[in-house]
């Protein structure tokens, strides 16, 4: 296994939708080709890490725009496709008003880089399109605003879907491997079998915001 996962954190954005956090932008390939999670918003920073390396394509786990602003910017140099779940389109055009996402991201999608698989899963609540990545061979899911270290993502100080959000992570995260480790769109990592640990106390305590890890 020659692939490997780089991480850079990009500023925060200013603007509708943005966090106030910097962004987790994730780099998944080996020395010949790479594919980008979530871009953020400094484009000569993630080529910084990405080198001569190719750009497969770029991925965004939601619509929101300090995830997504630089996506077009950073695709062009190697005419790489972005791929954005249909539902975040209208969240994508206030970052995006003119271009539109080249891939369609559905449940079950699947990418290849270097010699791994990213599996895209579907995970609606932070926003309608949200998705995770989950990558087997190398043991972690990349999700994005779903879920975080703290656990899942408000969005401006309320949940617009809480019961969606925990079924997705009830029903799509947690029936991963226990070792997984889960790599978010913002702070630090950590595993599965952490977030299995905290899910009850997530669930009781409800769609109450009482520190928000970024939107
Ligand atoms: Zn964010
Ligand atoms: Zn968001």
């Amino acid at each position: 296994m020659t692939t490997r996962i780089d991480q850079f954190s990009s500023p925060a954005a200013v603007g509708s939708g943005s966090g106030t956090d910097e962004v987790n932008v994730w780099i998944i390939g080996d020395d010949e080709e790479v594919i980008v999670i979530d871009p953020g918003t400094d484009t000569a920073g993630v080529l910084d890490v990405v080198g001569d390396r190719e750009v497969l394509a770029v991925i965004c786990t939601h619509g929101h725009a300090d995830h997504v602003t630089t996506a077009i910017e950073l695709a062009e140099r190697d005419e790489a496709p972005v791929a954005l779940h249909p539902k975040d389109r209208l969240l994508w055009r206030e970052a995006h008003p003119g271009d539109a996402a080249d891939i369609e991201m559905e449940d079950g999608g699947i990418f290849e880089v270097a010699d791994v698989q990213l599996e895209v899963i579907h995970a609606p609540g932070h926003t309608g399109g949200s998705v995770c990545l989950y990558c087997e061979d190398l043991g972690v899911v990349f999700t994005g605003h779903v879920l975080v270290a703290e656990g899942p993502v408000p969005l401006d100080g309320e949940f617009p879907d809480f019961a969606g959000q925990l079924t997705a992570i009830g029903e799509n995260l947690l029936t991963l491997p226990s070792d997984t480790r889960v790599l978010p769109g913002h702070g630090p990592e950590t595993t599965i079998a952490a977030a299995e640990k905290k899910f009850d106390a997530w669930v009781s305590a409800g769609p109450v915001v009482t520190s928000s890890p970024g939107d």
